[in-house]
């Protein structure tokens, strides 16, 4: 059914917005039907959950009726927002306002089907047989092409020609099962959602500070006195969050400002807006960096203290014209080696408190960003002058001790081939304001879905394994090679150098894969886990599928197809799958590829012989489990409803098939069953692990009597662990995920107390629990100066009682650590210290760098000679004829949300589509009188790769830019519709993104690439 917007004013009768329709109950099926009456709460059950779309993690009540009897399941018919919960308290935006129609949607999927190749259609099976087909499809793949050694003889164990998306909404019990299936049997394709959207984030915080993850958390915005919002639209993506920010303002008179390619609704709200090329972001946070340096506006006391500027790099390091020291063209990749300190004979690296070395890390920087003046700011950015002027000096007024700033952003930075650098250009400008560990200050990466966050701590992506530890290569042969290279050493006296446990996290894994068969003789282990050779990312993947190197795909709650750069070669590439197993709750582009929709999807199904399962698994509504929101809080949620028809969880459907995969290889043997026949699998029904029992592997167990240093016994065997600080490298000690670790302890499930008590700065420490250790505000001691006195006595985060550190927060640094010990607060870090310069943690430089995009609308780079471009971005050589030129697509396209959608699943909600039917895209009153474009034409808009048509929306909101003395037009481009849900069919816009990555996260380029448009 679908339903206008007309329609649905018409039927309500009254002219509310979708968020108060729903939370009123007029659902048009009611309305439609004229009756109206009261929701019959008394008679409902009530079921605390969050909300499924973003990583705000809203807290929402669920009512059903059916109390459980026979033939009386429960159903869910009313959903609103949970009062008590400290970030949402009660609102829900209009996405989880939806919600109700999401659990109800017409599209979820009732039953297992098949659809045969070169089939028209879906066929219903049962499960029997969809497990039985798959675990056959699997285990024949498996024995085909599993390699147990490479050409030089290495063990490497790993399976390649099958891969597994994981989802980024289910659980974190679902995606600890995630690891164990697909690496258990070999599989080095293993990625989510996370590669597509803040892979960036990770790449370019946790070099700067020491983990990838939002340095605050929601609440904490409103202490801010300045907020920053660029490269996000939070006002839009995540609007709960978004209070706290105008809370900021209300409250603390906190001056919030937008830059941004649109005036969007963030800007809207804001104290000021300037725009900015989508793109260009870099040179502008860099000319920030200039501007603080050049007019002596930074935080001298924290940068000296906390921060690398005093510490001598190498004389090899060096910088011209685009390239940094080391490159080679040949490989287009730089050997990292001069990008480091230069170290003393005791090993620790040279420092000059002063400030005046050559080569110390503050004069290198101000160096590097003396190109970027105002004056080349605004050329390249396309930005006048003065609002530039205006941002950085109002930035600056946050250098004092007693003022910060708060910077949020999300997918408007991350999706660009130099995400990685433009993040860590804001962490730049945050260190040299003395803004990290400050209430109020920060650089707050939004997450984007409810639970990518949790899959990414996870290491559900195929370089990576739980905890932020990573998957070995082939040539890390042994445990012991493994950890030598992954366990770094300290680089400046007396530091915490966290990493240094890696043993500890990394034997503690092995354990919880493979149980009592990992043993110290056998290195516990690890020869079972596949080894790498090369990149298995979704970029990576969809190049080998589109080359027939890959057979089978499991795709679980995760929509490929509308996700990963360019839609179209995707398409072909599924094309040449001899299997794809689609679970999900809802039908997906993705599961229909082969279905020949028109336009929207123009294929013959007769010419695809892929054999497609689509299996109907459970929504967040029908579990129990743990989602982490972007402030990393492990929330513990319940089921309201089984799911529907013949549903399954997909701890459920994994199981079985892992389940039967096993009896496969234990009744006909095959190629290398050890790694799967040896894994953990016992559970008290391996068919269907229980939430619980995979939340308690996650945090851990003592598998033996521990001890302390001191002797005193601090856990008995068997018990669950109460902090990774218990774990061990001996094997005494199992634990899925060593950030967990505290999350399900011998006191109960932390996941889910519910204790809102601010305890001071809206910090909520008995709420849920958040890794790591329970800490909210990340480098909390960094709130205080050396000698311990908080930098800004109204936000006395932390002090020192004579015996500990104290105060709102769990401290994030040693607790009987007493002031002026010389321990610097960036405790995971090697030199202690927030990294202006990043060493060689990143690929494309130690210093971020301005660079064209791979499609550019100005012939040149004003700040090179060369092409101007990243050297080292990642190109596959197939896809070089698909970029556009700026004579044929002379146009910026930014890719962006609404309001009312999330990405593409609020498509299949009737409320969601009742307000945003249809397709659109937005482009400046200027293109349109140029074009001969009015409101509401349909207009077609086209890449080198492909086109979509949508109306046009002729808008202010979209500015006519001048950059590098041309004038530059950008086309916006909202993603939320497909050929599959309750809106009116649309394209997947992601057919116009070109296949370029970031050259660290190899996430792919959306908000800025060429297009043409014209009337249609
Ligand atoms: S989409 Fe985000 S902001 Fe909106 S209700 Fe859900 S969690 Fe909250």
């Amino acid at each position: 059914m679908q339903i206008g917007r007309r329609q649905f004013f018409k039927l309500c009768t009254v002219g509310a917005a979708s968020a108060s329709a729903a939370t009123l109950g007029f659902a048009p099926g009611v309305a439609h039907a004229g009756q109206s009456r009261q929701y019959k709460l008394l008679r409902a059950r009530e079921t605390r959950n969050n909300c499924t779309y973003c990583s705000v993690g809203c807290g929402v009540l669920l009512y059903s009726l059916g109390d459980g009897a026979k033939n009386a399941k429960g159903r869910i018919f009313h959903v609103e927002g949970d009062p008590d919960h400290p970030v949402s308290r009660g609102s829900l935006c209009p996405k989880g306002s939806g919600l109700v129609d999401f659990i109800n949607s017409p599209d979820r999927l009732k039953y297992p089907e098949v659809r045969e190749p070169g089939s028209n259609e879906w066929k219903r099976i049962g499960w029997d047989e969809a497990i039985e087909r798959i675990a056959r499809l699997m285990k024949d793949d498996r024995d085909a092409n599993f390699v147990e050694r490479n050409d030089m003889g290495q063990r490497v164990n790993r399976w390649a020609s099958t891969g597994f998306l994981g989802s980024s909404a289910a659980s974190n019990e679902t995606g600890i099962l995630d690891v164990k299936f697909a690496r258990g049997l070999g599989m080095v394709h293993l990625e989510n959602q996370a590669r597509l959207c803040h892979g960036p984030s990770v790449a370019g915080l946790a070099p700067s500070f020491g983990r990838g993850a939002m340095t605050n958390n929601w609440v904490d915005i409103k202490n801010a006195d300045v907020i920053l919002v660029m490269g996000g639209n939070p006002a839009e993506a995540h609007p709960v969050g978004f209070k706290w920010a105008v809370e900021a303002k209300i409250h603390n008179n906190a001056h919030l400002m937008v830059v941004d390619p649109r005036f969007n609704r963030t800007a809207a709200v804001a104290d000021f807006y300037s725009p900015i090329r989508a793109g260009a972001d870099s040179a502008f946070l860099l000319g920030i960096a200039h501007y603080l340096l050049s007019n002596d506006r930074i935080q001298h006391e924290y940068v000296r203290a906390y921060t690398n500027a005093p510490l001598i790099v190498r004389e090899d390091y060096g910088f011209d014209d685009g390239l940094f020291s080391g490159y080679d063209a040949d490989k287009r990749a730089y050997d990292r080696s001069s990008w480091t300190y230069e170290l003393g004979e005791d090993g620790y690296a040279l420092r000059d408190e002063t400030l005046q070395h050559p080569r110390c890390v503050f004069n290198l920087l101000k160096k590097h960003v003396e190109r970027y003046t105002p004056e080349m700011v605004s050329s390249i950015c396309g930005t006048p002058i003065k609002d530039f002027l205006h941002v950085c000096e109002r930035l600056a007024s946050t250098s004092v001790p007693d003022r910060t700033t708060s910077i949020l952003y999300a997918l408007g930075w991350t999706h660009h081939v130099g995400g990685s650098q433009i993040i860590r250009a804001s962490a730049i400008v945050q260190l040299l304001l003395g803004n990290i560990g400050m209430p109020g200050g920060g650089i707050n990466a939004l997450r984007g879905h409810s639970n990518v966050q949790g899959f990414t701590d996870l290491g559900v992506l195929a370089n990576m394994l739980p905890g932020y530890l990573t998957l070995p290569s082939e040539s890390q042969q042994s445990l012991q090679a493994y950890l030598d290279e992954r366990t770094p050493k300290p680089l400046v006296d007396k530091q915490i150098n966290f990493w240094r446990n890696t043993p500890k996290f990394m034997v503690s894994f092995l354990k919880g894969m493979y149980g009592e068969n990992a043993t110290a003789e056998n290195d516990f282990g690890y020869d079972w886990l596949p080894k790498w050779d090369r990149a298995y990312d979704v970029m990576a993947y969809v190049e080998q599928m589109h080359k027939g190197q890959v057979n089978g795909y499991i795709v679980q709650g995760f929509n490929l197809i509308a996700a990963a750069a360019s839609s179209g070669k995707v398409r072909e590439g599924l094309a040449k799958l001899k299997y794809l197993v689609v679970i999900d709750p809802l039908t997906t582009e993705t599961s229909s590829f082969w279905q020949n929709h028109g336009e929207f999807n123009d294929v013959d199904p007769a010419q695809i012989q892929t054999t497609v399962f689509r299996l109907p698994s459970s929504c967040f509504a029908e579990e129990d489990g743990s989602i982490a929101n972007s402030a990393r809080w492990l929330q513990w949620h319940a089921a309201a409803q089984p799911p529907p028809f013949e549903a399954q969880h997909d701890g459920r459907i994994l199981g079985s098939l892992m389940t039967r995969i096993r009896e496969l290889y234990q009744q006909e043997g095959g190629t290398c069953p050890e790694p799967l026949l040896n894994l953990d699998w016992n559970y008290h029904d391996p068919k269907s692990p229980h939430s619980e029992e995979l939340a308690k592997q996650i945090n851990g167990y003592a598998l033996a009597d521990l001890y302390d240093d001191s002797g005193k016994p601090i856990a008995k065997k068997g018990e669950l662990l109460s902090s990774f600080a218990q774990l061990r490298d001996d094997g005494s000690t199992s634990s899925l995920c060593w950030i967990y670790t505290g999350q399900w302890t011998p006191a109960g499930n932390m996941m889910a107390r519910r204790d809102n008590t601010d305890t001071g700065f809206g910090n909520t420490p008995g709420w849920a629990f958040a890794w790591p250790a329970n800490r909210r505000l990340l480098y909390n001691r960094a709130s205080a100066d050396p000698s311990g006195k908080p930098w800004d006595p109204k936000r006395a985060f932390l002090h020192w009682d004579g015996n500990a550190w104290a105060g709102a927060d769990v401290p994030d640094y040693p607790a009987g650590s007493p002031p002026n010990s010389g321990v610097s607060p960036f405790i995971m870090l090697q030199d202690g210290v927030g990294h202006l310069f990043s060493m060689g943690a990143l690929v494309d430089g130690p210093f971020p760098e301005h660079y064209e995009p791979q499609e550019s609308p100005i012939p040149a780079n004003p700040l090179h000679s060369g092409s101007g471009k990243s050297p080292v971005t990642r190109i596959f050589k197939d896809d070089l004829p698909s970029f556009g030129g700026r004579e044929e697509f002379p146009y910026v396209a930014t890719s962006y949300s609404v309001t009312e959608m999330f990405r593409h699943w609020t498509k299949h909600s009737r409320l969601n589509a009742i307000v945003q039917p249809e397709q659109f895209v937005e482009i400046s009153e200027k293109l349109a009188a140029s074009k001969g474009i009015a409101a509401g034409d349909t207009v077609k808009v086209s890449s080198q790769r492909g086109y979509i048509r949508g109306k046009a929306v002729v808008t202010k909101r979209v500015m006519t830019l001048q950059v590098a003395g041309q004038e530059v037009e950008q086309v916006g481009i909202p993603v939320h519709w497909g050929f599959e849900g309750v809106t009116r069919k649309g394209f997947l816009a992601n057919i116009l993104s070109p296949r370029v990555g970031d050259a660290n996260t190899q996430t792919p380029e959306y908000k800025a690439f060429l297009v043409n448009v014209e009337k249609a």
